[in-house]
């Protein structure tokens, strides 16, 4: 398949593989261990221009489409890599692009898309809100020229290796004419620029490496040029990023997927116990087998609800299911990987570990399994809601 810029997914595959066989097991290993930023590596794939690919041309970026986008984070997670260090900046600069002002986008895109800025940081979840994003309670208070911006955030992963923050607040009271989703508010937080006791950012132990933060924020002064998009929308701004994170989230957990099988296949041809490969044993084969079956499956998915995206037709539906089926795909196969290696699956120095925690993840965040059943569930089954 041939991309809008005349490069095949075949050719973006092998580019992202070469320049992740540049880190191999031990570099992931030793940042996994370190609990590290995996700095060399996000600065190699922002300097070959990976990062900035859903940036249109016009702002520096290679403007591939978002089956291309998918197509590098499956190869990055294949190799073994973790792309939970970088993948949020494709994300979140669907916001800005999407809902930002030209002068915004004049500012910042080419500046994100060059790597002079990461970023890296989206703060939505609370402490208290859970799911239930309607319910945060960082205000952003309207002081002339600025917002003052009081409350907390959890979960905000990278916010120390991000230059920008895109942050949710509410800015209003939800009111009955417009309903609770009303009154939420965008704004592009300069982490650079925010003083201590203003903005705190502590690290959260966690059992992946995944830097992950809780984010204290008291009475900061953001200028109100930084809200994006209209003050009272940001919940749909949010909102109308979903679709195209959950087919991307999906391509990762298909790279997880496949990198599983590659390795416990190895392993199983490789492996001898009474006097033959287990691999040849039924009990060891088949696991991997339906492994294999729920990654393609979920990869079929996902490239259909690539394509309704991209052709700008409805694809809410499909790009959920592609997620719950390339997570749960990912986790069986995980599942069938460390089965397969037996005790040394345990052993840090097989990697299956480490790929095994991180790839489990995905049934929590950034949306866990229930929600995207519930979304099925209400919205494409019509049965009643729950929440
Ligand atoms: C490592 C990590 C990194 C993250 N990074 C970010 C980030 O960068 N930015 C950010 O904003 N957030 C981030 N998150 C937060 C993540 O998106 C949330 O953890 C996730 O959405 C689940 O929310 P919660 O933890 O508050 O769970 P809760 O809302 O407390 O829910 C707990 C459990 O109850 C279930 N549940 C709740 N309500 C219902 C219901 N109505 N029906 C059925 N089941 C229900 C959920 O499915 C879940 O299993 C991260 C989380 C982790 C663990």
């Amino acid at each position: 398949m041939s991309t809008g810029i005349g490069v095949t997914h075949e050719e973006l595959r092998s580019g992202v593989r070469e320049l992740c066989s540049r880190f191999s097991d031990e570099y992931w290993r030793d940042v996994d261990r370190r609990e590290a930023y995996p700095e060399e590596f996000v600065s190699a794939l922002t300097e070959a221009g990976w990062l900035a690919a859903l940036i249109p041309e016009s702002y520096g970026g290679s403007g591939l489409s978002i089956s291309e986008a998918a197509v590098i984070l499956e190869e990055i997670q294949r190799s073994g890599a973790n792309a939970a260090a970088c993948h949020a900046q494709m994300y979140i600069m669907g916001t800005l692009l999407r809902h930002g002002s030209d002068e915004q986008k004049q500012e910042w895109l080419p500046k994100i898309a060059s790597g002079q800025l990461r970023l890296q940081a989206f703060g939505v979840t609370e402490p208290d809100a859970g799911l239930d994003t309607t319910q945060i309670r960082t205000r952003a208070r309207r002081d002339g020229e600025s917002y003052v911006i009081s409350g907390q955030k959890i979960w905000t992963s990278r916010a120390r290796q991000s230059d920008l923050m895109l942050l949710l607040a509410r800015t209003s009271a939800p009111d009955e004419e417009h309903g609770r989703t009303f009154g939420l508010s965008t704004f592009l937080v300069d982490l650079r620029e925010a003083p201590e006791e203003q903005l705190r950012i502590v690290p959260i132990e966690t059992m992946i490496n995944h830097n992950t933060n809780e984010v204290f924020i008291d009475e900061l002064v953001v200028p109100a040029e930084n809200r994006i998009g209209e003050e009272g929308m940001g919940f749909w701004y949010i909102l109308d990023g979903m679709n195209a994170e959950r087919i991307l989230i999906a391509a990762e957990c298909i790279g997880d997927g496949r990198w599983f099988i590659d390795r416990a296949t190895r392993h199983a041809r490789d492996r001898v116990v009474f006097g033959r490969p287990i691999g040849s044993n039924q009990g060891v084969a088949f696991p991997l087998a339906w492994a294999h079956a729920r990654i393609e499956a979920a990869d079929l998915m996902r490239r259909h609800a690539a394509e309704l995206y991209e052709s700008g037709q409805k694809a809410a539906a499909e790009a959920n299911m592609a997620k719950l089926l390339a997570a749960d795909a990912s986790w069986q196969a995980a599942n069938a990987c460390i089965d397969t290696y037996g005790g040394l699956g345990f052993a840090r120095e097989y990697d299956v570990e480490r790929k095994f925690r991180e790839t489990r993840l995905y049934q929590v965040a950034p949306v866990s399994t229930n929600m995207v059943l519930a979304f099925l569930a209400q919205n494409v089954l019509k049965l009643p809601r729950s929440y």
